[in-house]
């Protein structure tokens, strides 16, 4: 098994960074053949996800839906610390994604990428690329 920590700095409020090759290296740099990686971000205001690549209006147009379901100003929110849209989309996207290794590299599909996603920056950040397998 190996873990390797990345650092990224986010450039805005939101916005989704392709992170495929920072794991895809990882997975190589393990040696392992056949098992899974685990993309973790271990922040409440963040997110990863495996979306398409290709086409940046992609991106666009999930960033855009997501603050349709979570405007960063609403009514309703309690949280004092005021990012309670952040919070939400993190629980939307999620924190991690797993993707099957085999003969040693990642399973995408031919659009798919990894991506970290950020709600709440710019800031610093972290994600952790676990491999397990043989
Ligand atoms: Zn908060």
């Amino acid at each position: 098994m190996s873990v390797v920590e990345f650092e990224i700095r986010t450039q805005a409020r939101d916005g989704m960074t392709d992170i495929t090759e920072q794991v895809a290296q990882t997975v190589r740099d393990s040696g392992v053949a056949e098992g899974i990686a685990v993309v973790y971000c271990p922040h409440t205001t963040a997110g990863i996800t495996i979306n398409e690549n290709a086409d940046p209006d992609v991106v666009h147009d999930v960033l855009g839906q997501l603050n349709e379901i979570a405007p960063w100003r609403a009514k309703f929110y309690d949280h004092g610390e005021g990012n309670s849209a952040a919070h939400v989309k993190s629980s939307i996207v999620g924190a991690s994604e797993t993707i099957p290794i085999s003969g040693g590299r990642l399973v995408l599909g031919t659009w798919q990428g990894i991506f970290f996603c950020e709600f709440d920056g710019p800031r610093r950040r972290r994600f952790l690329v676990t491999v397990l397998g043989k």
